[in-house]
């Protein structure tokens, strides 16, 4: 049997199958109280599933859900406490924006002993609508409608808010926009939030922590940080950001190094690796550099991109492509030397050889 804490959240070995195929295999995730916690990966990689396994609208085929310290793994979503907004969770096209809202409390009385009227006013007032309780949902735009989809969710104060690509049906300035009122909001009113999506910016900019999930499975999980500055794994090291990935061989030394253009490289995570070992490693864009570092690499520019802030500049080490981030103003051209420094190769994989 397994425990239950009083976190916010609580999956524990949960695995999820459609007949043959396995959504989710064995995810364990502990979201705390208050905390903003994003799911990101691919497509298909298990995200709404996850969701909708917290949410009660799909039962796991092993593990447990816990909300608030409570295993609900057997109750329906109206039992769960639980608050849901989707993608495209279209409002109801025959009720005014009052109505809307109101619908979210079919279930459970206005929290706080309230008026159901009063509550939809504060409600509107939070998500900053107040004044347009009249209109009908063809009348708001995309952005006042997730507002309204919001507030509909929020309505019968529920321990746990689950937001499922909320913002990915918005153009890009107005989902950039949203996201910030969405955190303030989220922030105000201090309430456990699972946010999916499948934009590793949006997850990095928006999260308390965040799980990138792949095929069913957690990769990682971390403060965006974490996730961005030391990738656990190669898949992470690609999927989150721009990354430069490439493979060396680690030599006999103690400790460890390899061999990078005919330069021996101390790695960082240097303990964990064996001699002889295949290793994959990773640089970020922005730590490479035109000017002088610890590690030099020969290099071809190809495409230069501006940016406006920096400049993107593509090119090839070998048959390896290079990506470099600089806000340098003078970018070589042909045959140049690309620097790094050594705390800034990642180890983000390992396979040993024969
Ligand atoms: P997306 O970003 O495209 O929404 P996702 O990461 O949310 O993807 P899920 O929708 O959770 O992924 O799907 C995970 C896997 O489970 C996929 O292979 C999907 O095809 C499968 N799947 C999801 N729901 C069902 C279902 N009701 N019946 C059968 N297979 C399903």
């Amino acid at each position: 049997m397994a425990t239950v804490t009083d976190a916010g959240v609580e999956l524990d070995g949960v695995s999820v199958d459609f007949g043959d195929v396995s959504a989710l295999n064995d995810v364990s995730i502990t979201v705390e109280h208050g905390e903003f916690f994003t799911l990101v990966g691919p497509s298909g990689c298990g995200k709404t599933t996850t969701l909708r396994a917290i949410a009660g609208f799909e039962t796991p085929t092993e593990g447990t859900v816990a909300i608030d310290g409570e295993d609900v793994t057997g109750r329906p979503p109206e039992d769960r406490n639980v608050g849901v907004v989707f993608q495209n969770y279209a409002l109801f096209p025959h009720m005014n924006v009052r109505e809307n809202v109101a619908y979210g409390l079919r279930f459970r009385d206005a929290p706080g002993g309230v008026s159901r009227q009063a509550r939809v006013e504060e409600l509107l007032e939070l998500v900053d609508m107040n004044g347009l309780g009249e209109r009908d949902p063809t009348e708001l735009s995309g952005g006042q409608q997730q507002r309204i989809a919001l507030a509909r969710a929020l309505a019968p104060g529920p321990e746990v808010l689950l937001l499922d690509e909320p913002l990915s049906a918005l153009d890009v300035r107005l989902r950039e926009r949203l996201r910030v009122t969405l955190r303030e909001i989220q922030q105000s009113l201090d309430i456990t939030t699972v946010y999916v999506t499948h934009d590793q910016e949006e997850a990095l900019a928006i999260s308390d922590r965040v799980a990138v999930v792949a095929d069913g499975k957690l990769e990682q999980v971390g403060t965006p940080e974490a996730i961005y500055r030391s990738p656990a794994s190669r898949f992470v090291a690609e999927f989150v950001g721009d990354n430069n990935v490439f493979e060396a061989t680690v030599d006999d030394s103690d400790p460890p190094r390899v061999s990078i253009d005919e330069q021996t490289v101390p790695l960082a995570a240097a303990s964990t690796v064996a001699p002889g070992e295949r290793v994959t490693l990773s640089v970020r864009p922005e730590d490479l550099s035109f000017d002088e570092r610890d590690v030099a690499i020969t290099a071809t520019v190809e495409q230069v991109e501006f940016l406006g802030d920096a400049y993107r500049v593509h090119c090839a080490w070998g048959e390896t492509p290079i990506l470099v981030k600089t806000a340098h103003d003078e970018i070589p051209r042909g045959t140049t030397t690309l620097w790094f420094d050594v705390p800034d190769v990642h180890v983000v994989g390992r396979s040993v050889t024969e």
